[in-house]
């Protein structure tokens, strides 16, 4: 293997951290992963694995498991808030339909997490890092005090990574004037294996199945002016969210009144990372490139990241590190520019525009239904696996 006797230390278990232990272990290299928490669990909320994640889950041996545990989605439909259909987009039109997966987020990190610890990856819990110190080698500094010293430390320690700052000095993120509600509801509605976005003036709502369609996936973003914390740790109250969707009709506001204590989240828009490497440390996932949830895919472009830092390093050694930030840096750039613009296209307040815009969409989607899609195959149809052989 090209990476025996490298000794690598990942802080943080999420998806990117653990893909990337696993990419690197795959690869013969001697994996510590260290996470903060007491346990690896998550928080009960879905994600949308697109067939660019799903390749590198493939070439991990993983795919079959995950779709085993998922959904898998038939359509994208856009409503008006309303209720009425403007568009729908067949996902069978993809060219690896089968492979956009509806998933829970405690489920991939599941199975994650058990691959690794069958491939010989050692995850410690409680390991919250102070400080990552490049070097060779370099440091992940404990809050207890302790210390771990590895070839390569890879910063997969999410948006508030304690190595983004290291290598970029730090920036302050700004507040895109939007909020996200994020809630797992009973599936009372007989949701189909779609993805549902209904859109209303200023706000939209977005709902998918999860586990065999047991339950809901629930994202409701509204505008707002007052900002709020960026991070799940906010629970608010549920009448705040259901008075936000109060004008929406249709079987999403029977989904809305079954949430308890949704989740609160401040949407912040944080720059691509500059630089994602320096000597003997890497950067990953939301730790270089946070992205709004517009276009899905946060977690893709971590579990790609993961893959490409393996193929550089295992074909390069260290030295490979510049080659990742290359191959990863645009295409990470462009779905977040792609992510950023997608958010004012479900919120048209003004009702002529709206009405104007949503017939044009539905009369393409009518029309040509194919090309909506495809407007969307550079993001799906990227196969990173491809990198380093
Ligand atoms: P994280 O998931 O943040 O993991 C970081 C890990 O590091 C955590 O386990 C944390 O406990 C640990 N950690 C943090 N600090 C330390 C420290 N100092 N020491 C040790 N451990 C530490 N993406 C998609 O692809 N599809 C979707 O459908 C989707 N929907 C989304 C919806 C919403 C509303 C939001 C906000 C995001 C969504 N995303 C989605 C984005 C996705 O959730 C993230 O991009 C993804 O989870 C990033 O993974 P990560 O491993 O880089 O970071």
């Amino acid at each position: 293997m090209e990476l025996d006797g490298l000794k690598v230390a990942v802080v943080g278990a999420g998806i990117g951290g653990l893909a990337a232990a696993l990419c690197l272990r795959t690869r013969g290299a001697d994996v510590l992963v260290l996470e903060q928490a007491e346990a690896i669990r998550e928080v009960g909320a879905g994600i949308q694995v697109s067939p660019n994640g799903m390749k590198v889950l493939r070439a991990l041996g993983l795919a079959e498991d995950l779709r085993a545990r998922t959904v898998g989605g038939r359509a994208v439909v856009l409503r008006d808030y309303r209720g009425a259909q403007v568009l729908r987009m067949e996902l069978s039109a993809l060219e690896d339909a089968g492979d956009y997966r509806f998933v829970h987020r405690a489920d991939i990190i599941e199975l994650l997490a058990g691959a690794a610890r069958d491939r010989g990856v050692k995850i410690r819990l409680l390991q919250k890092a102070t400080e990552v110190v490049p070097g060779a080698p370099a440091r992940v500094v404990l809050c207890h005090g302790d210390h771990v010293e590895a070839d390569l430390v890879v910063g997969a320690d999410g948006l508030h990574s304690v190595l983004r700052p290291v290598l970029n000095g730090s920036a302050a993120p700004f507040f895109t004037g939007q909020v996200a509600w994020r809630a797992v509801v009973p599936n009372v509605v007989d949701h189909p294996p779609e993805a549902w976005v209904h859109m209303g003036p200023g706000r939209h709502v977005v709902s998918y199945p999860l586990r065999g369609g047991e339950m809901v996936n629930l994202v409701a973003v509204e505008e707002r002016r007052g900002w709020v914390e960026e991070g799940w740790a906010q629970v608010d109250d549920a009448a705040n969210l259901r008075a936000a969707f109060a004008a929406f009709r249709g079987p999403v506001t029977r989904l809305i009144s079954e949430v308890e204590q949704p989740g609160l989240w401040g949407l912040f828009r944080h720059p691509v990372a500059q630089t994602w490497h320096g000597t003997g440390v890497a950067l990953l996932g939301d730790a270089a490139h946070p992205t709004l949830p517009f276009l899905a895919q946060g977690a893709n472009m971590a579990l790609e990241d993961a893959w490409a830092l393996g193929a550089a390093v295992g074909a390069e050694g260290l030295g490979g590190l510049a080659r990742y930030q290359d191959w990863r840096r645009d295409r990470v750039a462009r779905v977040i520019a792609a992510a950023n613009g997608n958010a004012w296209k479900y919120h048209l307040r003004n009702p002529l525009v709206r009405g104007v815009a949503h017939m044009g969409l539905g009369l393409v989607g009518r029309l040509a239904p194919e090309k909506m899609l495809r407007q969307f195959d550079w993001v799906y149809g990227y196969d990173v696996t491809r990198l380093g052989g």
